[in-house]
């Protein structure tokens, strides 16, 4: 009988043990991706992820095909759609990598009737080099601070090799949707060209940007927080769809670099440690997007912005510019530095008062790395209300930030050209007083505690 193998956010061949797994038992192989929208726990992607999706499956299914495999796509809620394929296929057994958000008790609860009805399922550690509750404080519980819950981690055996890629799969592809029948890329207005020219989806994409990354920009990562010098591994949508597991991030990173390469290594894994802490953080909330981490901010005064005004936000036109140019890479690329990140969510939040959810949700909308974990502890960390939080009162001053990593106006520039002219707008906040009223406003919630 064939085995299953359930893909979600780990899509590639190589280093992934639950295709590792189906290949190795000898039988034909069914390898699925369902397009879930219904389950429990699932959040309906933004439109610069379904971008992604398509590209990133699209790839998948020809390296599949590469090796004797297929993709079959369908789509439905799982607990229905993963036991009609295997009565379908007469499959006795379902391989799956770990996810470690809300839906992990969708995958629970059909583990077990799987197992119940007398059939394998099994599931692996795939897309996290530390598994959450592994992790845990002397005195038993979860960690809420990043540096001594990384000190942890490093104080445990080094995550294993990463596995090779299969060199056959013999495989069986049941009936299932043409991928263009999903719909997932934009068609009017066609808004993914600056996403074309920015990013190849897919495992050969992701692996050509981490040995660039390893070659030429590590050296340089001790200036990683200037926005204009391509500093960073640009790794975070390959990683957040799996393409690239971060085993195979770290094994690459940790042995054979240069000497400048080497120098900012620690610093570089701690990042990927930042992604590790973040679904530490969301394994124990899994409620992480949609309520504070701190209940001290659920009484906190956020104002109720016309939509107007969010979308001067949205669209780079609130007359700040290094905010502006960050909201217009976000939309042009799909992507921001993280330095920027951090200066338009403290915007949002702090100068506007505005609920970091709605920034949470226009990042969710608009970032092909947009991920359940790393996006929503990031906006509690700016906001405050997160773990390890920066204190409400640093308030990011985007003027001192821009002098301080964009000293040149480069990045500010690129992406605002008409910058210093008449048409640019002029502030729609003065940031002195607005920083202020967000101060004020915080100190009324904690004194009425
Ligand atoms: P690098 O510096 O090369 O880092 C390597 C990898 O480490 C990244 O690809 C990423 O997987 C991980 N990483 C780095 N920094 C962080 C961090 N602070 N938190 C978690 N993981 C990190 N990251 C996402 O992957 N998805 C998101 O949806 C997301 N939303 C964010 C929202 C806000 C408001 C902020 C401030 C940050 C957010 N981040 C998010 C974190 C960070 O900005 C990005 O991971 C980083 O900019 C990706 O670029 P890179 O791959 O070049 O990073």
């Amino acid at each position: 009988a064939p085995s299953i193998v359930w893909l979600r956010d780990d899509l590639r061949v190589a280093d992934n043990p639950a295709l590792a797994a189906a290949v190795e038992r000898g039988r034909p192989v069914v390898v699925l991706y369902l397009l879930d929208e219904e389950s429990a726990g699932v959040r309906p992607l933004g439109g610069a992820s379904r971008w992604w999706l398509h590209h990133s499956l699209e790839r998948l299914g020809e390296e599949l095909a590469g090796l004797g495999g297929a993709l079959t796509l369908r789509r439905g809620a799982a607990e229905r759609s993963i036991p009609s394929l295997i009565e379908e296929t007469g499959a006795d057994a379902v391989y799956w990598n770990r996810r470690y958000g809300a839906a992990r008790q969708t995958d629970a609860a059909l583990k077990s009737r799987v197992i119940d009805d007398g059939l394998e399922a099994t599931s692996f550690q795939a897309s996290l080099l530390f598994e959450p509750w592994t992790i845990t404080t002397g005195a038993g519980g979860p960690y809420g601070v990043f540096t001594p819950y990384w000190k942890a981690c490093m104080n445990r055996a080094e995550p294993r090799e990463p596995l090779p890629a299969p060199t056959r799969i013999e495989g069986i592809a049941p009936g299932g949707d043409a991928l263009a029948d999903w719909t997932l890329l934009p068609t009017r207005p066609d808004w993914a060209e600056g996403l074309r020219e920015t990013w190849t989806p897919g495992s050969a994409g992701a692996h050509d940007r981490l040995e660039e990354f390893a070659e030429e920009m590590l050296a340089d990562y001790h200036r990683r927080d200037e926005p204009d010098l391509r500093a960073t591994s640009m790794l975070s949508p390959h990683l957040r769809f799996g393409e690239i597991s971060p085993f195979e991030v770290w094994h690459r990173i940790r042995y054979g670099l240069s000497a400048a390469a080497a120098k900012n290594r620690d610093k570089f894994l701690s990042e990927i440690g930042w992604r590790e802490f973040s679904y530490h953080i969301l394994f124990h909330h899994p409620d992480l997007a949609t309520r504070n981490y701190r209940a001290d901010f659920d009484a906190f005064p956020w104002t109720t912005p016309e939509d107007a005004e969010l979308d001067r936000w949205r669209r780079g036109r609130t007359g700040i510019p290094i905010v502006d140019a960050g909201m217009r890479q976000l939309w042009r690329t799909g992507w921001m530095h993280n330095r920027v990140r951090m200066i338009t969510a403290s915007f949002l939040t702090k100068n506007l008062q505005v609920d970091w959810r709605t920034g949470e949700e226009w990042f969710w909308d608009t970032l092909v790395d947009a991920d359940e974990a790393s996006n929503a502890a990031s906006w509690q960390w700016v906001a405050g209300s997160g773990a390890d939080a920066a204190p409400y009162f640093r308030v990011f001053n985007p003027e001192l930030q821009a002098k301080k990593f964009d000293p040149r106006g480069e990045y500010v520039h690129r992406w605002v050209p008409e910058v210093g002219t008449d048409e640019y707008p002029e502030p729609m906040v003065d940031l002195r007083e607005s920083r202020q009223a967000a101060l004020d406003a915080y100190e009324a919630v904690s004194a009425a505690r």
